[in-house]
């Protein structure tokens, strides 16, 4: 049996650091036991996935140097590997399952299964669904799907009992069934969820190792059960431990940028960002901390996992990316700087904001050093203003950057508009809005036009600097929380004009 691992992102969104973590630890399993590491793309979430968050996944895995043999951009002997071009195939493995009675249609609407977890919160239950579907005569399903009414395919859980699946890592895990949900399988549109897309996946992929994050726990019993059904033999199932902040707390962008990007633009190495992720957990037997890729296929077993939850803490990753640094001759450190920001067009773009600014050639190191920092040196109170108060100081960051994270592509006319409509709806002048982003992004208010700065620097570097931002004025407490979130949202609803309305 030749050793199948792979990573199966979802392009929802930024190249985060624990995808990066888990297809490390997938490429080194599958490669010391001499097998192939494979990439699929779980795009099967329409409306979220974007072809540019594919193209940066790709891309940074790449940069990091996780190569895989079977993939989306180089094809494989299982393509296709990207599953909005496999919708054809699922459908018939749902239909499959009903067959064999082991999956059921449900033709419940949202508003019913809405009013029924009501009713279940109200009686003091936990809300899941009730297998209402499962009461349905084989006649009136019959007639229901012949006269077209909108159905869902669900699996069958069993109602009691415990499920029980080995865990590489974990030995036997326990879960009641109780816990478990008749997990849709086929939507209305006839389109796979992911449990049923990612088992048939794996198995036509002959995956046969599936090593993820450990909040697919609770997956594990529904994939099981899955395999059961179809009569398929389950790949060995390993979960690995959750990255965590210095808090403790799921890592999370609002507490340390997880963008592999955002460390790409720094200046972390990819060997030291790799060297660290590996050090998440585990360790090489002689626990010496620097050692690359090559050293750690070399030496991996995945046995030396530690499930207490690994700190993702960024002063010890800029540590190791020191000794690597140290590591490399003059020559070679130079190559890495000027391949750092060697991008020609994002170059022209500092190159035409600082023309109209500067007398001399060397000024541009003063006007364009903003650009190649990781954060401008700021204090409190250059945020403070003479129009705005505190609280609309620190509103205004904060609602910025929930508004500019849900931008879907990053350009001057996306971010500007977005700056100008919410300075509009909190009723602040524009020259009054600006100086905290100028502060924010450049260290100053005197600098080239901040929209402009925050596009070429590009989304990453920019939350990171309004995130340090906020930090310093001070984001939302916990009890600002949900009210700033309805304010911000409430803020984009249009105004009734009072006069329309006479
Ligand atoms: N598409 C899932 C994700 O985004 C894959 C989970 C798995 O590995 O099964 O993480």
């Amino acid at each position: 049996m030749t050793v199948r691992t792979r990573i199966a992102p979802s392009p929802t969104g930024f190249p985060h650091v624990g995808t990066a973590y888990i297809a490390l630890f997938n490429l080194c399993f599958a490669k010391k036991h001499g097998g192939e590491f494979i990439l699929r793309i779980e795009d099967t979430d329409q409306v979220r996935s974007t072809p540019e968050s594919e193209k940066m996944i790709l891309d940074s895995l790449r940069w990091l140097g996780l190569n895989w043999s079977e993939g989306p951009d180089i094809g494989g002997p299982h393509a296709p590997y990207r599953q909005s071009e496999r919708m054809h195939i699922y459908k018939q493995y749902a239909l499959e399952l009903v067959e064999k009675g082991h999956a059921f249609y449900c033709f419940a609407s949202a508003e019913e299964l809405d009013q029924m977890r009501i009713e279940q919160q109200a009686r003091g239950e936990t809300p899941r669904y009730d297998g209402r579907g499962l009461n349905l005569s084989p006649q009136e399903v019959e007639q229901r799907l012949a006269a077209g009414e909108a159905h869902v395919i669900r699996m069958k859980v069993p109602e009691e009992g415990i499920c029980k699946f080995n865990d590489l890592l974990r030995g036997e895990v326990e879960i009641p069934w109780t816990q478990v949900d008749m997990q849709v399988l086929l939507k209305t549109d006839g389109l796979p969820t992911y449990h049923l897309a990612n088992v048939v996946d794996d198995h036509l992929m002959q995956i046969t190792h599936v090593m993820r994050g450990e909040e697919w726990i609770p997956s594990a019993p529904k994939h099981q059960l899955l395999y059961q059904y179809f009569g398929w033999e389950m790949p060995v199932l390993c979960h690995m431990p959750l990255l965590r902040n210095p808090d403790k707390s799921k890592l999370s962008k609002r507490k340390n940028p997880t963008s592999i990007n955002y460390y790409k633009d720094i200046g972390v190495l990819p060997e030291a960002l790799l060297n660290y992720l590996g050090r998440m957990g585990w360790s090489m037997p002689d626990e010496r901390e620097q050692f690359g890729l090559a050293d750690m296929i070399e030496h991996f077993d995945i046995q030396r996992v530690s499930l207490g939850g690994p700190i993702f803490d960024v002063d010890k990753l800029n540590w190791l990316n020191a000794q690597w640094i140290k590591s490399l001759t003059p020559a070679a450190l130079l190559d890495r700087l000027l391949a750092w920001k060697s991008d020609r067009s994002t170059l022209e773009d500092i190159a035409a904001a600082i023309q109209p600014r500067i007398q001399l050639l060397s000024e541009a190191v003063n006007w364009a050093g903003f650009y190649f920092n990781q954060f401008p040196q700021i204090d409190k109170a250059q945020f403070e203003s003479k129009k705005l108060t505190e609280e609309q100081v620190r509103k205004s960051l904060q609602f910025a950057i929930w508004r500019l994270e849900s931008l879907m592509s990053w350009n001057n006319d996306t971010v500007s508009q977005t700056l100008m409509d919410l300075a509009a709806q909190m009723e602040i002048k524009l020259r009054d809005f600006m100086p905290s982003f100028f502060i924010a992004i450049a260290g100053s208010t005197s600098s080239t036009p901040v929209m402009q700065s925050m596009v070429t620097l590009g989304p990453d570097l920019t939350f990171a600097r309004l995130r340090h931002a906020l930090n310093l004025v001070g984001g939302p407490s916990k009890k600002e929380q949900k009210e700033w979130e309805k304010l911000n949202e409430s803020l984009k609803l249009p105004k009734n004009d009072p006069i329309d309305n006479a």
